[in-house]
């Protein structure tokens, strides 16, 4: 079983290597953006109340998106597997949340694969996927909330996972197959 932590900013390409990850190691994709979007898609309340903060570029309230998360994993019986986090933990308190929801499962974060890309070229991609995503948010306004709220709150939890020698940083600039391979290799090592 291998629990991987992909991490980096809106942009970095977390959702690009989860793809890999999945066909590689067969693991199951927990994206917390993607299963946010999805409420909002079918009109839930819990979408409703979503919206209200992507739309906005904040982050959803930690009490909230840990019901969320801890939601998913017990409706999902392949996490047991190994799964990857992209888009969770963003916040300390998330972190913490997370090591007890997964210690209580007999499991712990294996490795978080951080994800290191300039700030410029974060938002030249995601101003490029906003003309083809229909994301609320990939526009340059929120881009830019979203970038502040990522060094803000987001970023310390790098410091938090080195302390516990499990943050391993991947290059983030060059081509998407190179950036699998460096990722393959930090897993290999583990
Ligand atoms: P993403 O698809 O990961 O870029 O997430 C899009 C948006 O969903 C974020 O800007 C937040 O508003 C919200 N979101 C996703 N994951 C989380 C999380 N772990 N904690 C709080 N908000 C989140």
């Amino acid at each position: 079983m291998l629990n991987v932590v992909i991490f980096g900013a809106p942009g970095s390409g977390k959702g690009t290597q989860s793809e890999k990850l999945i066909n590689e190691y067969g693991l199951f994709h927990i994206s917390t953006g993607d299963v946010l979007r999805e409420q909002i898609a079918k009109g839930t309340e819990l979408g409703k109340t979503a919206d209200s903060y992507i739309s906005k570029g904040q982050l959803i309230p930690d009490d909230l998106m840990v019901d969320i998360l801890a939601h998913v994993l017990d409706s999902h019986e392949e996490c047991k597997k190994g799964v990857i986090f992209d888009g969770f933990p963003r916040t300390i308190a998330q972190a913490e949340a997370l090591t007890r929801m997964l210690a209580e499962r007999q499991a712990q974060v294996d490795v978080v694969l951080g994800l290191e890309v300039e700030e410029q070229e974060l938002i030249d991609r995601l101003l490029k996927r906003g003309q083809v995503s229909g994301r609320s948010d990939d526009n340059l306004e929120t881009i830019q909330k979203r970038l502040d709220v990522y060094h803000n709150q987001t970023k310390p939890l790098k410091d938090f996972y080195q302390k516990e020698n499990k943050y391993r940083a991947i290059p983030g600039m060059g081509s998407i197959d190179d950036i699998f391979e460096n990722i393959k290799s930090v897993i290999g090592s583990l």
